[in-house]
């Protein structure tokens, strides 16, 4: 009886936390959502793609940019490489709205080109910062280079950092593939998987 009104006590408080913060990132990403003061923001643009998930979660993946499945549906990681993102996740027993996935910029790039710096920081680049702050996850994973740069600010060899775990600001920040390269290169599947893998056991979900 003890248990059971803890334990629906602790729900509640999740539940509260997990109204929290679904409210500040609401209120976070407002003023974006048809932001026009961005070099992204072309008459093709049909989307803003802001993070999504579990608000409450202690991982959070953070990817390059919308690509065009993306940028038609407004959700980060929906087409192919989402995709393959999902199944490697769903492996682990875990699904979609057990993490919070994101993007550093949130419009999609002209021919999905990787966003350059000035554009980073012209575009939503800032928004990462804050949505790490609100999400607080225990465990970061970046995937690909882009997103490595851009938490660490500084340059990175992506094939000589997967995998490590790097101490970011008290964080626990696991570098590793993006999904997109996998597709090109399919004989690096089992590394990105065992990161993921990694980052998912060090989140302790
Ligand atoms: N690639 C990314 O980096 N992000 C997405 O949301 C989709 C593809």
């Amino acid at each position: 009886m003890l248990l059971f009104i803890f334990s629906s006590k602790r729900n509640t408080i999740m539940e509260n936390i997990r109204q929290t913060k679904q409210e500040l990132l609401n209120e976070l990403y407002r003023p974006y959502r048809d932001h026009r003061d961005c070099p992204f923001a072309t008459p093709d643009r049909k989307n803003v793609v802001f993070g999504v998930g579990n608000p409450n979660a202690q991982i959070m993946f953070v990817g390059e940019a919308p690509g065009r499945d993306e940028d038609a549906q407004g959700e980060p990681f929906v087409g192919r490489s989402g995709k393959l993102l999902t199944s490697i996740l769903e492996q682990f027993g875990l699904s979609r709205g057990d993490v919070f996935i994101t993007n550093v910029v949130k419009c999609r790039p002209p021919n999905n080109r990787r966003p350059l710096q000035h554009e980073i920081a012209a575009c939503t680049g800032h928004l990462l910062e804050q949505e790490v702050a609100i999400i607080d996850p225990r465990v970061i994973c970046t995937l690909g280079s882009c997103a490595t740069e851009s938490i660490l600010q500084h340059p990175v060899k992506i094939t000589q950092l997967r995998g490590q775990k790097l101490d970011w600001k008290g964080k626990i920040l696991i570098p590793t593939y993006h999904p997109a390269y996998i597709l090109r290169n399919g004989t690096q599947l089992p590394f990105l998987a065992h990161d993921i893998q990694t980052a998912i056991e060090l989140a302790q979900i």
